[in-house]
């Protein structure tokens, strides 16, 4: 394996960055107080997710689950609700479930080794380097994607595209995070490093006349800052298309619990079809026989609101809400009457709330 070095000296490199990082830090919640479980959940929530974004949902989660164990005790509705609106929601039951794996093999206490914090639910090796050094101090490093970006261009890493897991870059970093923990100061390096990512050296546009590591770095010198790290492959996306069956009685619609084998699963949605037709070729008998065919559902669809698009992940889908009514007394088993984005609603995927809010501004309940 080629062997990585840094331009100037580990010392001058560390001094610059964490001089940098006191100075121009932002103070954001989970830094007040650096202790695994706040750091753990801001950490998984900020996987994918920007941080004005977390922020809010953060603080509720906390209010809602203020410890380990609180978390450990949780009913994973509660939990998936919390979350609602933040993605990823495999993230909200890989934490659950690694609370209640702390409470049941470690006896509440936070694991303080790296072979144990990799054996939790949803722990890989980015996030149990960084709760174990941030929290801990322990000389462990991380490599995320802001990371990796911005060594890509200190250190002009030619072939290094945006995905690639680099054991070149692991190492050296290893060697920094020993370097920094034995002055007690890896938490702040660490933490520096994603920060100089996140406000400086940025996907676009890098602020270079801004950063600590101006005047070493390889990328800028060679005036090729802005072309690294290479982009990633990206995944084709899928377009899928779908028919809703939004049915409101008593301010509550009629929601179906999401199968286990597909995207959002756990989630609660309102009772959803495949679609191929061109929203133009949607008619409401078609939608009829199909919802009673598909889900034995009766329904009478008076009429189709606008499409409403949604991404997840790589999916792109666009769903076509039926507004109707039912043509039975009950509903079939398994459904529920419920208030998406209401105080205690089940969980609900964004979309969701963005039809009933559509259809809200359209029809009484
Ligand atoms: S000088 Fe520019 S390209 Fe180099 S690390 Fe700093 S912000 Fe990134």
């Amino acid at each position: 394996m080629e062997k990585l070095a840094l331009p100037v000296p580990v010392a001058n490199f560390c001094r610059d960055l964490l001089r940098w990082y006191q100075r121009h830090r932002r103070d954001l919640p989970w830094r007040r107080k650096l202790e695994p479980y706040s750091v753990l959940l801001a950490e998984v929530m900020l996987q994918q997710t920007q941080v004005k974004t977390v922020v809010p949902y953060y603080q509720r989660f906390l209010k809602r689950y203020p410890t380990l164990e609180d978390l450990a005790e949780s009913d994973e509705e509660e939990v998936l609700s919390l979350w609602s609106g933040l993605g990823y929601y495999s993230r909200a039951r890989n934490l659950r479930r690694a609370a209640q794996q702390i409470r049941d093999c470690h006896g509440g206490e936070f694991p303080r080794t790296y072979e144990e914090m990799i054996r939790l639910p949803g722990v890989g090796r980015y996030t149990a380097g960084a709760v174990l050094s941030i929290a801990y101090g322990q000389p462990l490093p991380i490599l995320d994607g802001n990371i990796r970006r911005v060594f890509a261009r200190y250190l002009k890493m030619d072939g290094l595209s945006a995905g690639d897991d680099s054991p070149p870059l692991w190492d050296l970093l290893t060697r920094l995070s020993r370097y920094a923990a034995a002055r007690k100061e890896v938490s702040d390096l660490n933490q520096a490093l994603m920060e100089l990512g996140a406000l400086v050296c940025t996907p676009r546009a890098p602020s270079c006349s801004r950063c600590p590591l101006e005047g070493s770095c390889l990328g800028l010198k060679a005036g090729v800052q802005e072309k690294l790290p290479l982009p990633r492959a990206r995944r084709a996306v899928k377009r899928l298309s779908y028919a809703v069956a939004v049915v409101c009685h008593q301010d509550r619609f009629l929601l179906a619990r999401i199968r286990e084998s597909e995207f959002l699963k756990g989630m609660w949605e309102f009772p959803r079809i495949r679609v191929k037709d061109r929203e133009r070729n949607l008619s409401p008998e078609m939608l009829e026989g199909a919802f009673h065919r598909e889900l034995g559902l009766s329904l009478n669809i008076g009429g189709l609101l606008k499409p409403v698009r949604h991404q997840i992940t790589f999916r792109r889908l666009t769903l076509h809400p039926a507004v109707g009514t039912l043509r039975t007394a009950t509903p079939p088993s398994g459904l529920v009457w419920a208030d998406p984005g209401g105080e205690r609603s089940v969980p609900v995927p964004s979309y969701v709330a963005k039809i009933a809010r559509l259809y809200r501004q359209i029809h009484d309940c």
